[in-house]
């Protein structure tokens, strides 16, 4: 009987309950691993992205008498950093572009998806604070002004106000991801990509950007070079 039933079915209940057993284990097992692979994917294309950016400020500057766009202004559309780089970056701005972060899932504003911000601070005159006289300020930096390059944040994984799905075209580290009082996390694993002024990529909590020294702002609070 029990060989009639193995023929006629294959496998016994008992066989069957131990391929599922380890197929569950296999599942367990693989993945977290899946997982880790697909986040750091993430991370990498994220930075990949950041790099390309480097890039473009490169460009930019060369093409406008050594001065980066600035984070942003008052009259309208084109004294945003971003309109203005995006002749220096391929393709069209969608959420699969060199202008998201993979973990980015949605977007809904009326500007074209983005993810990253620019440094409020990288204006001249500089270091002046975000909210209040920045936005009056349409000038963009030279960077072979700025003294600390390789410690100073170009741009950073942003994010917008609580619940909307944009993301603030500049500002400091309050519209960070992972900052604190903030509803949207870090989005690789506890923490972001922030692109330097060098135009090296680096993988860092929000707290690595302020203590023990502020990355932010480019003279304030830096050693031997007073406010
Ligand atoms: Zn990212």
């Amino acid at each position: 009987m029990a060989n009639r039933f193995r023929a006629r079915n294959g496998l016994t209940l008992m066989e069957l309950l131990l391929v599922l057993a380890i197929l569950s284990l296999l599942a367990a097992i693989l993945l977290p691993i899946f997982s880790t692979v697909k986040s750091g994917m993430r991370k990498t294309r994220c930075q990949t992205n950041l790099l390309q950016f480097a890039h473009a400020f490169r460009m930019y500057a060369e093409d406008w008498a050594g001065r980066w766009p600035a984070p942003g202004g008052r009259r309208g559309e084109w004294n945003y950093w971003d309109p203005r780089l995006e002749v220096y970056l391929p393709g069209e701005r969608t959420m699969d572009s060199v202008w998201c972060c993979p973990t980015l899932t949605k977007w809904k504003c009326q500007w074209p998806p983005r993810s990253y911000t620019m440094n409020s601070y990288l204006r001249t005159p500089w270091d002046v604070d975000p909210w209040t006289k920045c936005i009056y300020i349409q000038n963009g930096i030279k960077p072979k002004q700025i003294p600390f390059p390789k410690e100073t944040i170009l741009l950073f994984e942003g994010h917008g106000d609580w619940g909307r799905n944009d993301v603030y075209r500049c500002g400091n580290w309050e519209v960070a991801r992972g900052w604190p009082p903030n509803k949207v996390g870090p989005a690789h694993s506890g923490k972001d990509n922030f692109l330097f002024c060098d135009g090296h990529v680096q993988l860092l909590t929000i707290w690595e950007t302020l203590e023990p020294e502020n990355l932010w702002y480019i003279r304030r609070f830096r050693p031997g070079l007073g406010d």
